[in-house]
């Protein structure tokens, strides 16, 4: 998606050879129409399949979920993040080790919101080592709902992530690739 790609190249900041700051466009200022641009992408890629909801984890992965959500006619679920949680009856949980903050968190959503009719699209803002996606992943399978696939916005292709998920058999839809972050610079894979 190449006008995304000029988005990274123009505004992304390389923090290190691990970690890209896209706060510019993507998880603090927000770009409305690259967005757009994004959910629809997202729409063409994973039309005709039956998608009935959208998951995704608070809070960046919110912005390119809805717009995906609006393009495909379906509700967007977002995962909250509790540092300690009080059991609630109707709460599913799993635990996410966060790439960014080097911290475990619970996260959560009710179980009123996904049934085992459901056939669901995971949408994150980044794929490292894969484990908010499979997070969001232990949700609905404990929803006895299905999995469509995961549609990423930026993958970091040099992390683990994409191959742990394939190998789980899922599809994953990345609209940017990175090969690598090197001297201050982002290289594409395709
Ligand atoms: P994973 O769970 O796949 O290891 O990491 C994905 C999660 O960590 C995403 O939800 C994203 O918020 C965050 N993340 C991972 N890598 C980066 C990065 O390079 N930059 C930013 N801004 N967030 C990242």
């Amino acid at each position: 998606m190449n006008i995304l790609k000029d988005k990274i190249r123009s505004e992304g900041i390389v923090l290190s050879e691990q970690v890209l700051k896209v706060d510019a466009f993507l998880n603090h200022q927000i770009d409305p129409l690259l967005m757009q641009h994004v959910g629809h992408e997202f729409a063409q890629r994973f039309a005709g399949q039956g998608i009935t909801k959208i998951v995704t984890i608070e809070a960046s992965g919110i912005a390119p979920a809805i717009m995906a959500g609006l393009e495909l006619g379906i509700p967007v679920i977002f995962a909250r993040k509790f540092q300690s949680l009080t059991l609630k009856n109707d709460l599913l949980i799993s635990k996410v080790f966060s790439f960014t903050k080097q911290t475990e968190s619970t996260i959560a959503i009710s179980s009123r919101h996904l049934s085992a009719n459901d056939k669901v699209l995971v949408i994150d803002d980044f794929l490292a080592n894969g484990h908010a996606a499979k997070a969001l992943i232990d949700l609905i399978l404990q929803a006895g709902a299905q999995v469509a696939g995961i549609g990423i916005v930026i993958e970091k292709s040099f992390q683990e992530g994409r191959s742990m998920l394939e190998r789980e058999g899922y599809r994953v839809e990345s609209l940017a690739r990175i090969a690598a972050l090197e001297n201050g610079e982002v290289r594409f894979l395709e």
